[in-house]
């Protein structure tokens, strides 16, 4: 292991992160929502890309050590302390978001606030609907 590596804590092998689509309506903020109820899940904006970030150790690390760097991944690879996030600036997103209340701001301002509380109106009364009257499994089958 490289010497800036040992001195960052080995961060970039404490959770992984990977793209998601941009969100644009209520359905697809309230998606990031419900990712965002989840432990150590954050989703952040990079320039102007999406992504979901999931705070989870890698089973190689011990004592903030590889111990599978001989056959390490690719990504791990291609990951070098000289390009990696932890740059001066690497984690400076457009926007990061911890919790369920940060992404409502967000999208209510992106939405428009009464456009979102409307949309949140109608799909939890559609979801709600469809579980009350939903059919019992075996409806349908007797005669
Ligand atoms: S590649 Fe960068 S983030 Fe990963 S352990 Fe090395 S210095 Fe830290
Ligand atoms: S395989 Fe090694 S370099 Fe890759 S994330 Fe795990 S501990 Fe880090």
């Amino acid at each position: 292991m490289i010497d800036t590596c040992q001195q960052c804590g080995a961060k970039c092998c404490k959770y992984f992160c990977f793209e998601i689509d941009e969100p644009d309506t209520f359905e697809e903020f309230d998606d990031v929502r419900w990712y965002l109820h989840h432990e150590g899940v954050s989703v952040h904006i990079d320039e102007g890309d999406w992504y979901i970030s999931i705070a989870s150790p890698c089973k190689a690390l011990t004592g903030d050590r590889c111990t599978n760097y001989d056959d390490r991944p690719l990504i791990c690879r291609n990951y070098t302390p000289e390009t990696c996030d932890d740059t001066p600036g690497g984690y400076d997103y457009d926007a990061e978001f911890s919790t369920p209340e940060q992404i409502e701001v967000y999208a209510a301002k992106v939405l428009g606030q009464k456009a979102y509380e409307k949309a949140k109106a109608q799909g939890r009364a559609k979801a709600d609907g469809k579980r009350k009257f939903k059919k019992p499994v075996h409806a349908g089958k007797r005669k």
